[in-house]
């Protein structure tokens, strides 16, 4: 599968400390189509790592590696006079960055980055806005009840993942709404059986991802959910209202996101964020709020790109009698033998032959 993010250490994250090459005097280089560029800038030896947290436009705030400062930088001119096919600077990019005082920064380099979650400008339609660099997985998010689950929308978001080769897990939120419902017996369904019910709705999910369930409000799995995130960085995506913010809030040692006044930006008085807003829950973990995530699952993959986007029908892709099987209408198909014994579900096949169509119309 075409993946930009097909290094071994990939999701090993305990070791991503911020890339610090030697000195280097290598010229700035270009976007590759589809591909994470390279390091841009210069290292001049006065900078300092940092991660970029979030961006108001023209200037971005960066986590200093190894100490709490926030600075607010802009990018140094000669990073941005490079006709790039990306934005030189985006969230979750590892860069130096000199300090200039009063918390101020100059961005000199950016490094080199293992993937980007991206999609295409509107206007110009070659140029990709980068809605977070480098990110190790993605977490989607929904809760039980209010509101359900969209399985085709879930299954939509998991194929964008998995084109771009990025880990993803499932949480599900808000148990303990279906845990005072009453049961078979009138009794309220507990958070026992509030889970039975959440497992048997992402059942054809179990194996394939792993899924998290939970209730913020009760504080329950959220323990679990925050030991899944440690030493990466992480996207949560999901629909309004699911329960992703008071997520973020609780495993947001900080309050940051309560408060505000930790980011550089709102003691200079600019507060207008754009796009991903990348939060820091410990040294080494990052979590992302990424607006942008709807707009990318609009994003087709290229129907024959689908089959390999779903996890559990790879065992059998390459068994079909036509090399160029589909798997949609076509004879001696193993993935469709394999729906009618039972090992890939029904509604996953559906999902997909729903998105394969839609492809090739
Ligand atoms: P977001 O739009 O995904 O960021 O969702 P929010 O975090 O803003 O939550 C939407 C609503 O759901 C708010 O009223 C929350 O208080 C509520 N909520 C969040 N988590 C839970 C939960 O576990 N159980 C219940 N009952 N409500 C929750
Ligand atoms: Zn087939």
């Amino acid at each position: 599968m075409p993946s930009a993010r097909t290094d071994p250490a990939h999701g090993l994250s305990s070791d991503r400390a911020v890339v610090r090459p030697a000195m280097t005097d290598a010229p700035v280089q270009p976007a590759m189509d589809g591909q994470p560029a390279a390091e841009l800038g210069r290292l001049s030896g006065r900078g300092l790592p940092g991660v970029v947290l979030r961006s108001y436009g023209l200037w971005y705030d960066v986590q200093l590696t190894g100490e709490p400062r926030v600075l607010l930088a802009t990018i140094k001119g000669s990073l941005k006079r490079f006709r790039l096919r990306t934005d030189p600077v985006a969230v979750g990019d590892h860069v130096s960055v000199i300090d200039v005082g009063e918390n101020e920064g100059q961005i000199e380099w950016r490094a080199p980055r293992t993937g980007v979650l991206s999609r295409l400008a509107r206007e110009t339609n070659d140029t990709e806005q980068v809605i977070l660099a480098n990110a190790d997985q993605v977490i989607f998010f929904f809760s039980l009840r209010f509101p359900e689950p969209h399985l085709r929308m879930m299954d939509r978001f998991l194929v964008l993942a998995e084109a771009r080769g990025l880990p993803a897990r499932i949480a599900i939120n808000k148990l303990d709404l279906a845990a005072a419902e009453p049961g078979p017996d009138g009794a309220p369904l507990g958070m026992g059986g509030a889970r039975a019910l959440a497992e048997a709705t992402f059942r054809d999910y179990a194996g394939v991802y792993p899924l998290h369930f939970l209730s913020v409000a009760a504080g329950y799995g959220v323990d679990e959910l925050r030991a899944a995130l440690a030493g990466k960085v992480t996207a949560i995506a999901g629909p309004s209202g699911v329960g992703k913010s008071s997520l973020l809030n609780a495993i947001d040692p900080t309050g940051e996101r309560l408060i505000g006044d930790v980011s550089a930006a709102n003691r200079k008085g600019r507060h207008t964020t754009i796009g991903t807003q990348l939060y820091r829950i410990a040294p080494e973990t990052f979590v992302a709020d990424t607006p942008g995530m709807r707009a990318l699952a609009m994003h087709a993959v290229p129907g024959e790109q689908l089959p390999e986007c779903y996890p559990e029908f790879r065992p059998f892709l390459g068994e079909c009698y036509y090399d160029d099987c589909e798997h949609l209408d076509e004879p001696d198909c193993a993935v469709i033998a394999a729906v009618a014994a039972g090992t890939i579900s029904q509604e996953r096949y559906e999902s997909y032959a729903a998105l394969r169509r839609e492809a090739e119309a």
